[in-house]
């Protein structure tokens, strides 16, 4: 496929004209051809009008007809993964194999977002009988199903160059729910991002779907970015990155003549905590397992634990001394792009100059030629410190990690209770340890999206039970997740149907069950 740098507007390109940019390898600092030319106010409303066009044919397809586009997307990502992969890495200086395995991730959850649409699961049809003889007042017939929402905005991730970008989770949760997609790609990864693109444009031209049902738009943040959300068709905005960007759409979506949803997942320093008795018992275990998370991905990670609770003692001191010794001799790594590695040094350095904060570890790393080679930090702290320094609560973006140390069970807990919601709390302890902190595993609960026990955040099971969501400043909605099936019902909404004749209700809801799909029946579910 040869990359020309232009926009996609539904079955075509946007012709070149104005600004440009280029993708930039991290790993040399040099630029990547082609140039990508943004898009106009006019592409903008282009897009928008097309997508609302789209999803008045859209919205009648079948879940199973939307499974089959879906589908065809994950067939044609597979079928190019070696042009995919070679881009995609020269643009993130993220390794073949840790892509290769994304792609992977990326087709699966093409196929189980396809696999929730077919199934009915997206249309949560429910029905409840009418009761004529109801007294003292007939009940009606009524029945309910999920709806799409509407044209969708998707900014594309830094960190996910493939499974939360142009094909990732958020497009592949609106198009089960029967939403076209906008797609704002991320700079950081230009031309992966229009590779992609012209697969999702080919899947939907070979599955014979509305023109519009799909564009991507490039330009910035700021500008095609917020004229996107501000755009009256738009109705809905999945986003991944910072809280500053993530904040400035909900904002604007919010002042909007008609407000509409941000999904803003914005980051999270995923507390880890480790209680006594699992400590004493296997300390360098349990450094090492950290150190593994901690490091993993050059530390680019949305679940990257970066704030560590433990009890002083022995093996709390054995734990720090291999921690020490792991994140000192830890090589370095090519950050997504110069940017963020600038973001990550210069939050490595407000916390060495924290005072209470010490720097324990820090490995070695030039900046390189792409000014984006970052090396491993280690800090640690007292508990009364961390309590009276809010800026301790930062996240830094990157392979670094802050250990407080805490005098006593209660410490803990109340440190705990100080933190800001997050995606994810991590527990590691005995089994009867965790009995005994009933509390900071309830307390934890109303914190976090997902709670982990004795293992490590990092790594995000694409599945119907994983919450990859929390509330703010974690996301935007604290009621929804950006992976499993539960990220579509982020793009639907429910509308019930009184006492409609059967042919005129929509086939999830007649009373034949034609598309044979698994409905509430009078509070039962009918599989
Ligand atoms: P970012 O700066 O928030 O950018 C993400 C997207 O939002 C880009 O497309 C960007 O557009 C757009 N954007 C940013 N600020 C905006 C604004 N004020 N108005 C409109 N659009 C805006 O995120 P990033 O580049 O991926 O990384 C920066 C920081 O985000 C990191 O240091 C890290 O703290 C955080 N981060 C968090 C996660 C996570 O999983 N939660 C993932 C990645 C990064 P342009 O840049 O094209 O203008």
């Amino acid at each position: 496929m040869k990359l020309e740098g232009l926009s996609i507007l539904g079955q075509g390109r946007v012709t070149a004209a104005g600004k440009s940019y280029a993708a930039i390898n991290p790993a040399t600092g040099l630029a990547i051809g082609p140039d990508y030319f943004w898009a106009t106010t006019a592409d903008v409303d282009a897009a928008a009008q097309l997508a609302a066009k789209a999803f008045v044919e859209f919205r009648r397809w079948s879940g199973q007809r939307r499974a089959g586009f879906i589908n065809r997307i994950a067939e044609l990502l597979e079928a190019n993964a070696a042009a995919i992969v070679e881009r995609v890495t020269l643009e993130t200086g993220l390794a073949a194999a840790r892509l290769q395995g994304e792609l992977a991730r990326t087709c699966f959850q093409l196929r189980l977002y396809g696999q929730a649409a077919a199934s009915g699961l997206c249309a949560s049809a429910r029905i409840d009988h009418a009761d004529p003889n109801r007294k003292p007042l007939a009940k009606p017939d009524l029945r309910s199903m999920m709806v799409p929402v509407g044209p969708v905005v998707v900014f594309g991730a830094s960190n996910f160059p493939l499974a939360f970008s142009v094909a990732g989770g958020d497009t592949a949760s609106a198009f089960a729910a029967g939403c076209p997609v906008i797609v704002k790609p991320h700079q950081g990864h230009l031309g992966t991002a229009e590779l992609v693109g012209l697969l999702v444009q080919q899947a939907a031209c070979e599955c014979q779907a509305p023109e519009g049902i799909f564009s991507l738009l490039y330009g910035s943040g700021r500008e095609v970015g917020i004229a996107l959300v501000k755009h009256p068709l738009v109705k809905s905005v999945g986003f991944t990155g910072s809280r500053t960007g993530g904040r400035a759409l909900m904002d604007a979506a919010a002042a909007r003549p008609e407000p509409i949803p941000v999904y803003a997942e914005m980051g999270s320093i995923n507390p880890v905590f480790f209680l006594a008795g699992v400590m004493n018992q296997k300390p360098e275990e349990l450094a090492a397992g950290l150190h593994a998370s901690v490091t993993l991905g050059v530390g680019q990670f949305c679940t990257n634990p970066g704030l560590i609770f433990v009890e002083r003692g022995n093996g709390a001191d054995v734990f720090l001394q291999k921690l020490e010794t792991l994140i000192a001799a830890t090589a370095s790594g090519t950050m997504l792009t110069a940017d963020l590695c600038a973001a990550y040094r210069s939050g490595v350095e407000k916390f060495s100059n924290f005072s209470g904060v010490k720097r324990q570890a820090q490995s070695k790393a030039d900046l390189g030629a792409g000014n984006a080679q970052a090396g491993a930090a280690l800090f640690v702290t007292d508990a009364e410190t961390f309590l009276s320094n809010h800026h301790l609560r930062d996240e830094i973006f990157g392979p670094s990690t802050l250990v407080v140390q805490c005098r006593s069970r209660a410490q803990m807990l109340n440190a705990a209770n100080q933190l800001e919601g997050q995606l994810t709390a991590t527990i590691h302890g005995l089994p009867e340890e965790l009995q005994a902190n009933h509390e900071l595993v309830e307390m934890l609960a109303t914190k976090v999206g997902r709670l982990v026990f004795n293992s490590f955040p990092t790594g995000v099971e694409v599945a119907h039970a994983m919450t990859h969501g929390g509330p703010y400043p974690a996301t935007s909605d604290g009621r929804s997740s950006s992976v499993g099936t539960r990220a579509v019902d982020r793009f639907l909404r429910p509308v019930s149907y009184q006492n409609f004749p059967d042919t005129a209700l929509p086939a999830e809801l007649q009373e034949s069950n034609p598309l044979k799909i698994d409905r509430l029946v009078d509070g039962k579910l009918i599989l």
